[in-house]
């Protein structure tokens, strides 16, 4: 149950609907976020949930029976926008495209790739610095001074910065140079990040854990939620599963589903989704059918010699069409 509660609300209006919370058996949970003021509370009897939507300071009540509250869509139905400022939003209506290479490399890299999303009219570049590799011996980023770079490059352009945070303390360093914190499908349920990230103002991009399902990821996104922070979106980058011909299995499914469970942003990973430069396009293309909101995918000059994930990085000479492609299929789904 949420019981979402008057921004004046008084101590005393506090105390009675807690008093009336325990009488009718049910604990509250108070929820303070940037935009919202909330109880959370969960119990097991059925009751007249009038009795409480009529107190005074409380403005509504809603019954929410998944595992998981505020990110439902039982009680939100308007969709969340992020917005990253500059007209850069997402969930808005406009298809936004996040592309970049799946590491920051060097200067000359950024200014690369920022020059291709100019000329692309992509807002949003992506590139890791904290790089959660399988073997301890590959790359594993450039840390805060590649961060500083990768800033420097984008703000001169107006571009936006989505990149990995991997552990807590990493936070308050890179806040300043980011404008959304990715957390990896490794860390999809590293409580203690969730909880980290609940507690600053800065829009998260929670990707789908190995094996998560999809109520996993959304719980995940209520630890970030619960913690204060509404700015969460979802990103749906493949699963683990039987299937040895690609990297992951890309869940198309997810899509759909998360966009009829949740009011956040779906974004869609096509590149760690599948694995192979060639079907990024076609999976891409599917995602947009399916209901996402946004594209994350990786590009890069020379994909041959990325330092991580070549494999499924597309030139910036493929990506041209591939972003074409995209805007039509988007205008396509727009129509029905
Ligand atoms: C990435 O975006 O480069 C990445 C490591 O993604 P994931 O966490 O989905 O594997
Ligand atoms: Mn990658």
């Amino acid at each position: 149950m949420i019981i979402q509660l008057e921004p004046q609300i008084k101590e005393n209006q506090l105390e009675d609907l807690n008093s009336k919370l325990s009488a009718v058996g049910y604990k509250g949970n108070r929820i303070r976020t940037q935009y919202g003021d909330y109880v959370v509370s969960i119990g097991k009897k059925d009751f007249d949930i009038r009795s409480i939507g009529t107190m005074p300071g409380v403005r509504d009540i809603h019954r929410v029976s998944d595992a998981y509250k505020l990110v439902s869509k039982k009680w939100k139905v308007q969709n969340t926008v992020i917005d990253l400022g500059d007209g850069v939003r997402i969930g808005a209506g406009d298809l936004q495209i996040m592309a970049g290479p799946c590491s920051i490399e060097s200067e000359e890299q950024i200014e690369t790739t920022v020059q291709h999303l100019v000329d692309n009219d992509i807002k949003i570049m992506r590139g890791g610095v904290y790089k959660p590799r399988s073997s301890p011996y590959s790359f594993r980023g450039l840390g805060i001074p590649g961060l500083r770079l990768f800033h420097k490059h984008c703000q001169k352009h107006g571009i936006k910065i989505v990149t990995e945070v991997m552990m807590v303390e990493q936070i308050k360093d890179m806040i300043d140079y980011i404008d959304i914190f990715q957390v990896g499908a490794r860390n999809s349920q590293n409580f203690n990040l969730l909880d980290a990230l609940g507690d600053v103002d800065k829009p998260v991009l929670l990707k789908r854990g190995i094996s998560g399902t999809l109520n996993e990821l959304l719980q995940a996104a209520e630890y970030i939620f619960s913690n204060g922070n509404e700015r969460i979106m979802l990103c749906e980058r493949g699963i683990r599963s039987y299937e040895g011909a690609y990297r992951n299995t890309f869940d198309i499914n997810a899509i759909a589903m998360l966009k009829e469970k949740t009011h956040l942003p779906v974004v869609a990973d096509p590149s760690h989704g599948i694995g192979v430069r060639k079907f990024v396009e076609p999976v891409a293309l599917a995602s947009i059918m399916a209901g996402a909101d946004a594209l994350i995918c990786e590009v890069h000059e020379t994909p041959e010699k990325a330092f991580s994930d070549g494999q499924q990085t597309l030139s910036h000479q493929e990506a041209m069409g591939f972003y074409n492609r995209l805007r039509k299929t988007w205008k396509l789904k727009q129509s029905f």
